[in-house]
């Protein structure tokens, strides 16, 4: 102890007798014992805590509550949007899959632009094939050479060295190359195609999934009215080992660019695990010297929450721009993308929090989509599934039963299984705190313990949490 004093600490210690030195050793660990833990609290509490909107209501409500009279709404003139699916030629029949769900769901009466994208020159069979499904204008396109690769100056040696490395430590699709091209293929160089210039927005699609509700509305024309950027649909954590040094990275752009704490960023760090054991020293240890997985350089820790990004609606300007770009450049010029499995997911979650406000982001609940394993489907909005308008047609055989909150359009529930009531066959533990920024309506901490998440998260009818 000795030794961690103050020579002039040192001196009066000396001329105190034995029992009082002990005691005063004994009050001076309690103090800063006591502080450390104020500090974390504070740290934890205050400045990690994010403010309800100001406007005193949520900063996104859905689009729709059940189904709209879709023959008023295909007069009005579109937006620029397209319909985009990166798929290989092997997946045709999924691919066909998606574009058949999506045609009878929205597509038929919106007709929007089918765009195809692809590492290889299409075959003859899958422009045959989709020709057939879609009924506006369909496009293939085959992706320039260069942007499909790995990031320049990464030689083929290094990177097969990172993928067996990736194979050993059982990272998801780590040892995979084309999967790694892809991922950063989605994260950057995708909202610089030519064959995207002359769009505003974009839906996302991929090969094998269902929407299991119909869209009466046009999404797009939403988008732009509500000023909405980035729409999704599902929120989860990610594989925690595929992207160890990612959220130190983007948070290194984020102080290299005098970007501030804003609340939407907040959203993405975890503030509730062992924050009693994190003052600031500890901070400084786990991020700065120990530069631990998901930690930026200040000790704060990422929540590893994001959005799937197999499903976006989104605004190709707010990607193509400036800020976007340069922090896409950014991240790939620490060779991220290959050195560990960086998705494209977790790097468009991570910047729409940094970029974007609150107010600009959409939770697509009345959505229902599913990829394999999850899914959200809401419940069908009771009284508004007009059943008799004749161009949304006829109900589907296996739609579900009308519920109170419900808020879908003849959806068909239990998108993995049928006959499965609940909403979501996830956890809505990331959609609550992701969502925290624009919800003014929030669950209360005896909510939270009792795992009710009311803003995002539906209830059965005796008002328990609905997963
Ligand atoms: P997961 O959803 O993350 O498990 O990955 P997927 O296998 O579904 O791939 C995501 C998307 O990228 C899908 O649209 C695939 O069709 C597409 N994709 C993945 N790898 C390749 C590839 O090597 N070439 C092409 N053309 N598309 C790919
Ligand atoms: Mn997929």
């Amino acid at each position: 102890m000795k030794f961690l004093l103050h020579p002039s600490l040192q001196a009066i210690s000396r001329r105190l007798p034995r029992s009082r030195r002990v005691n005063l050793v004994f009050r001076l660990s309690a103090l800063i014992l006591l502080l450390s833990v104020l500090e974390a609290f504070y740290h934890s509490q205050v400045s990690l805590s994010i403010p309800r909107p100001a406007e005193h209501h949520n900063l996104d409500e859905p689009f729709s509550i059940g189904c709209q009279d879709v023959s008023k709404l295909v007069t009005r003139p579109r937006e620029s949007a397209v319909l985009v699916m990166l798929a290989r030629n092997s997946e045709l029949k999924e691919a066909r899959k998606t574009v058949e769900n999506v045609e009878e769901r929205f597509n038929k009466w919106f007709n929007y632009p089918v765009l195809f994208l692809n590492n290889e020159p299409w075959s003859e069979e899958f422009v045959r094939g989709m020709k057939e499904v879609v009924s506006g204008e369909v496009r293939f396109e085959v992706i320039p050479e260069g942007i499909w690769g790995p990031t320049a100056g990464l030689t083929e040696e290094v990177v097969g060295e990172y993928l067996r490395k990736q194979k050993e430590e059982g990272v998801y699709k780590g040892e995979i190359e084309g999967y790694h091209h892809m991922c950063r293929f989605y994260s950057g160089e995708f909202y610089n195609l030519d064959a995207l210039k002359e769009y505003k927005y974009y839906w996302r699609l991929e090969p094998g999934v269902s929407y299991g509700c119909s869209l009466t509305y046009d999404p797009f024309v939403m988008m732009a009215d509500r000023g909405k950027k980035y729409g999704y649909t599902v929120a989860l954590w990610e594989e925690p080992n595929t992207c160890p040094s990612l959220f130190r990275t983007v948070d290194e752009f984020r102080t290299q660019n005098n970007i501030p704490m804003h609340p939407n960023w907040k959203a993405m760090i975890d503030e509730e695990t062992n924050w009693l054991l994190k003052p600031a020293p500890i901070r400084w240890l786990l991020g700065k010297v120990l530069r631990r997985e998901h930690y930026d350089i200040k000790g704060e820790k990422w929540n590893l929450c994001h959005y799937w990004s197999n499903f976006e609606i989104a605004d190709l300007d707010f990607f193509r721009g400036e800020q976007y770009q340069k922090l896409f450049r950014h991240l790939d010029k620490t060779g991220g993308f290959y050195r560990e499995r960086w998705g494209d997911a977790p790097i468009h979650s991570l910047a729409v929090h940094l970029l974007l406000g609150a107010e600009e982001m959409h939770h697509f609940s009345d959505v229902g989509y599913y990829h394999e394993p999850f899914w959200q489907c809401p419940q069908n909005a009771k009284g508004k599934q007009l059943l008799d308008n004749e161009m949304i047609g006829k109900a589907p055989k296996g739609m579900g039963e009308e519920q109170e909150g419900g808020h879908g359009c003849r959806c068909e529930c239990g998108l993995g299984k049928k006959g499965d009531w609940r909403r979501r066959n996830n956890r809505g533990i990331c959609l609550e705190k992701l969502q925290r920024p624009a919800a003014y309506v929030r669950p209360s901490w005896w909510d939270l313990r009792r795992r009710r998440w009311p803003y995002s998260v539906g209830f059965d009818e005796e008002g328990r949490y609905v997963m």
